[in-house]
């Protein structure tokens, strides 16, 4: 199969998919089985549960703000709810919705689900490390680049799941031009791409630099609104497309490491999870190499259909202004929605 030809023929219209309805959990009422820390209220069915997950919470708070942005987050003023829904076998899934007005973020509302071992290890530092970047860059982020580098903080089975898909989708027309994905501020209606493209697409560039030059180019770009500038800048490759080129023929080639001279400082493992580099082969072209051309022909790579754990939930709405009055027009909801149909 010819990605790029694959990739450029797979265009679908990006629907907006802002969604503003809140159910914000009253701070103080919490269930028995409720826990509080500095930042977070958590409900749990248990109250076992309830303080696992908040202390695991804080726990990512401070150990990825680190990662992704060298310090840690100072303390909210107000805590984030968690509503958390945990049993064995129940499907993987999160969502984070938070608000944007005169450069502050806050309204931050949580809920998570799936087993204790998947939320523990996937889901909550997913989600986590979406408020880090709403906490960091006071605006909303290109949803690939969100959901992108959210995903390179998940288990490694999710992320080793995310590469198959991506396998899938590019051998079956439904991989995104760049250029396309670039501009996307919303979630497009075939949104399973846009995850494990977005995933690894991240991880391309952060093995290039690591975590912080990652969000320098993401605030570079959100400044500029010049993508092609701050990819120029940061990875030294000319736009979208260009980069789309380099990425294929990486991702055909088995996403070889970087040598050691483009690779970034080495991840460190986030709580108990293993750090993001795997064992791969030396590149033999590397970042800024020029673009190889795009063989006519590459081998498809069969893979059954396989869901993600972060599929969207079917239907967003988007509802109307107005919901709270008091709300300037400024203001935005954001809500980042990861769980399972
Ligand atoms: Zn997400």
């Amino acid at each position: 199969m010819n990605f790029g030809a694959l990739l450029r023929s797979r265009y679908a219209p990006c629907r907006i998919a802002i969604v503003v309805s809140f159910s914000m959990l009253p701070l103080g009422a919490v269930s028995a089985a409720g826990y509080r820390t500095p930042n977070f209220v958590v409900e749990a069915p248990t109250e076992a549960l309830a303080r696992k997950i908040g202390d695991a919470a804080e726990q990512y708070r401070h150990d990825l703000a680190v990662e992704w942005t060298g310090r840690p987050l100072p303390r909210w003023s107000s805590p984030c709810p968690i509503t958390a829904q945990v049993r064995p076998g129940l499907g993987a899934g999160g969502a984070t919705s938070f608000v944007f007005e005169k450069g502050e973020v806050f309204n931050w509302q949580m809920s998570i689900q799936g087993s204790e071992e998947r939320v523990l290890d996937s889901v909550l530092p997913h989600e986590i490390t979406h408020t880090i970047f709403a906490s960091h860059f006071r605006r909303p982020l290109p949803r690939w680049a969100d959901e992108g580098a959210c995903t390179t903080v998940e288990h490694p089975v999710e992320r080793a799941r995310q590469h198959t898909l991506l396998i899938e989708f590019l051998t079956t027309g439904r991989g995104i031009a760049f250029p396309k994905m670039f501009a996307m501020r919303e979630y497009p209606p075939d949104v399973l791409p846009l995850y494990s493209q977005g995933y690894s697409l991240a991880r391309f560039l952060i093995e290039r630099g690591g975590r912080h030059k990652f969000v320098a180019f993401v605030g570079a770009g959100l400044d500029s609104g010049d993508w092609a500038r701050a990819l120029s800048s940061h990875y030294g490759v000319s736009d979208p497309s260009s980069l789309q080129e380099v990425w294929l023929d990486w991702v055909r080639k088995g996403c070889p490491a970087p040598p050691a001279s483009l690779a970034g400082p080495p991840a460190r493992p986030v709580a108990g999870m293993q750090a993001s580099a795997t064992a791969r082969g030396q590149s033999p072209d590397p970042l800024p190499a020029p673009p190889q051309p795009v063989p006519s022909q590459t081998a498809a790579i069969a893979t059954p259909p396989r869901r993600s754990i972060y599929s969207l939930a079917a239907a967003r709405s988007r509802v109307a202004g107005g919901s709270d009055p008091t709300r300037k027009p400024e203001a935005r909801a954001e809500r980042s929605v990861d769980s399972v149909p």
